[in-house]
């Protein structure tokens, strides 16, 4: 069943959690921004700038943004949108379903773009659907994309993908809701860092379609990994936790 829609605040507290998660997981440094809809309108909430490090960053460091990039709501003094603000806009613009997006400098997932790899489906099927079709690559400019008519052409690419390579920086995901997008981000990570280690040894088996297709079936239909309930939640609580930074699968 999906989750029932949340408030503004609720949002903005999701917003952070999903920053904390993506760091606590290993998935972004210091930068690195995650960004909700506000359902069914064209507005968004995102992070301001100066960078609040992704570790610390609270419900109040959110902004409301409008897709032109104004900042309707949320803005402090002294601080303003973020650059990459059209990665965010113009795949909400493109691709009226999504109701979330990421941008991650996450490591295997990265690496595997700038080698022009595809990360496969090899390790327990729950996770893995996320890599059933090839995640497609964006190449068109190697600069951030800090433009509209960047973000545009990165919107193309993504279609209707689960994520996508910014090949030489990093990643973008974009799913129903931004507890379905982070978990995908995550369960990315662990396909790719699988994917490169078997790759040294040999030729890594995929796992069949019909076993990927439950779980795909579930994340389509907006259901949240219970993942996100029973360990992310947690691990946030628990920072000092060992446990975190590490492949739980
Ligand atoms: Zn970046």
């Amino acid at each position: 069943m999906a989750a029932k829609r949340p408030t503004n605040s609720e949002l903005k507290e999701t917003v952070a959690l999903a920053h904390r998660v993506l760091f606590l997981s290993g998935l972004a440094t210091a930068a690195g921004h995650a960004s909700a809809r506000i359902p069914g309108t064209d507005r968004f909430l995102i992070k301001s700038w100066p960078h609040v490090h992704m570790s610390r960053l609270r419900a109040e460091d959110i902004i409301t943004m409008d897709l032109d990039g104004n900042i309707l709501e949320g803005k402090k003094e002294n601080t303003t949108r973020v650059g990459e603000w059209p990665l965010h806009s113009e795949i909400y613009r493109a691709h009226p379903d999504v109701g979330a997006v990421i941008h991650t400098h996450q490591p295997w997932a990265t690496l595997l773009g700038i080698l022009g790899k595809t990360i496969l489906p090899v390790l327990h099927p729950g996770l893995a659907s996320v890599a059933a079709e090839p995640m497609p690559v964006f190449d068109e400019d190697y600069a951030l994309i800090t433009r509209p008519a960047q973000g545009r052409v990165l919107a193309q690419v993504l279609g209707n993908a689960i994520g996508c390579h910014l090949r030489t920086h990093g990643m973008v995901f974009a799913g129903p809701t931004l507890e379905i997008a982070t978990t995908d981000a995550i369960h990315t990570e662990y396909e790719a860092e699988v994917t490169w280690r078997a790759m040294l040894i040999g030729t890594p088996r995929t796992i069949p379609m019909l076993f990927l297709r439950p779980a795909l079936e579930r994340r389509n239909t907006g259901q949240v990994p219970e993942a996100w309930e029973d360990y992310w939640k947690w691990i946030d609580k628990h920072q000092n936790s060992p446990r975190f930074r590490t492949v739980q699968v």
